[in-house]
């Protein structure tokens, strides 16, 4: 017998977000999430398989260990324990794997010390994800754990995609460069979507959109990343949650000269209160439609903000594409709000773009089309899964 699980460890600065997937079959044997670490009122909320009740409980998880030994108590009262000889390894989400890392790793002490090398590049994410990996390590030593990088698929960016406009030197000398991220998400739907029209990945162009709260578009020709909307860090592109995304450089210099704000209050500006926030007061898409319904103006401006920048980037891939087979909505926003995918394709018939009301107004959770058969390019609503790609990109690693 061969050990099949893998468990998938999404660590934030203040949760943790896990799967235990059996990767013979796929399947999610338990799922949870453990949240306000460091918090007397911590939360962990833990689903089992097969539909079971969710567990819940609250009270202070002081740190990531505490909540690693948390979650393998869950799943040890599931039969499901971490010490089992079951479980064949442990994939890590990393945010940022700069130039150096552009496939899954397995982790020993050098690639934990070029992971936090990489801090500067991602100081909100990258450290949370060393902490979730060091407290794994700690738990099973004789378990390979892997790295998985939000920016791996998007290394295959050309250069001068990859480059800003910007002194070379001073670029190379800083890494500052084009990265993107969600690259497990842009990888997986592009796939997906290409098996949704019965074809091999390489034979088709995808314009992928990912809109969740943090909000990203690639182009993928015949499974390779072209381009992608995020860069250096999460802030470029689309209009988000919480965040501006594109934006005349020079705004910082005047919220600076002229607002007098420092580079950290600028930084949690345009992170954390612009976007839909920003421009609104409330970052969740279901929030912002109901208002814009009931004639709110902040909010109607809110979202035709938000569909104008996605329009921009559709139109921008479809010329960096040349050919458009398909482009396919996925995340929160994109999974589950019509008016969104119909506001964002209207008026770019002449791309061949449309999208039929009926099919677009079905709520589903499997992969789906939502253009009339005779469309020219298919527009589809195809749910990520991020944490099955990163299952799978682990068990991959870890027997081949
Ligand atoms: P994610 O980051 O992928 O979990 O997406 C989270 C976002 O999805 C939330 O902030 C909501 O704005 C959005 N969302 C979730 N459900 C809906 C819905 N039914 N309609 C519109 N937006 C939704």
């Amino acid at each position: 017998m061969t050990a099949s699980r893998v468990l998938v460890l999404n660590s934030g600065s203040s949760s943790v977000k896990y799967q235990l997937l059996d990767m013979s079959d796929g399947s999610r044997l338990a799922s949870g999430l453990v949240e306000r670490i460091g918090e007397e009122t911590s939360r962990i909320a833990h689903a089992p398989a097969g539909g079971a009740a969710e567990r819940e409980q609250t009270g202070p998880v002081a740190d990531h260990g505490a909540a690693l030994k948390a979650v393998a108590a869950e799943l040890a009262a599931d039969g499901l324990g971490l010490d089992s000889p079951e479980l064949a390894a442990v994939g890590h989400r990393v945010v940022h794997g700069g130039t150096r890392f552009t496939a899954p790793t397995v982790i020993d002490d050098e690639v934990l010390k070029e992971v936090r090398s990489l801090v500067p590049l991602a100081p909100l994410h990258n450290p949370a994800n060393i902490t979730g990996i060091e407290v794994a390590r700690a738990l099973r030593p004789d378990v390979p754990q892997v790295a998985v990088f939000d920016t791996a698929f998007h290394a295959t960016m050309p250069e001068y995609a990859a480059r800003y406009a910007i002194d070379a030197q001073v670029a190379d000398e800083l890494s500052i460069r084009r990265y993107g991220f969600h690259g497990t998400s842009h990888a997986y739907v592009s796939r997906a979507t290409a098996a949704l029209l019965g074809r091999a990945p390489e034979e088709v162009n995808v314009i992928v959109l990912h809109l969740g709260n943090g909000a990203s578009a690639s182009a993928v020709r015949g499974g390779v990343c072209v381009d992608t909307s995020m860069g250096l860090t999460p802030l470029e592109g689309l209009v988000m949650g919480t965040r501006s995304g594109d934006l005349d450089p020079a705004v910082v210099f005047h919220l600076a000269r002229v607002g007098g704000l420092s580079v950290d209050e600028i930084d949690t500006l345009l992170n954390k209160r612009s976007g839909l926030l920003g421009l609104c007061g409330d970052n969740d898409m279901r929030e912002v439609l109901r208002r814009a319904g009931e004639g709110d103006p902040a909010a109607d401006t809110a979202f035709r903000a938000y569909v104008h920048r996605l329009k921009k980037y559709i139109g921008a891939y479809v010329a960096v594409l040349g050919r458009v087979d398909a482009v396919a909505f996925t995340a929160g926003v994109g999974e589950n709000a019509a008016p969104v995918r119909e506001a964002a394709v209207s008026g770019l018939e002449e791309l061949g773009l449309v999208v039929d009301a009926g099919l677009n107004s079905v709520r589903s959770r499997e992969p789906r089309l939502i253009s009339p058969d005779h469309a020219r390019v298919a527009v589809a609503v195809v749910p990520t899964d991020e944490e099955l790609e990163i299952a799978a990109q682990t068990y991959e690693l870890v027997t081949r």
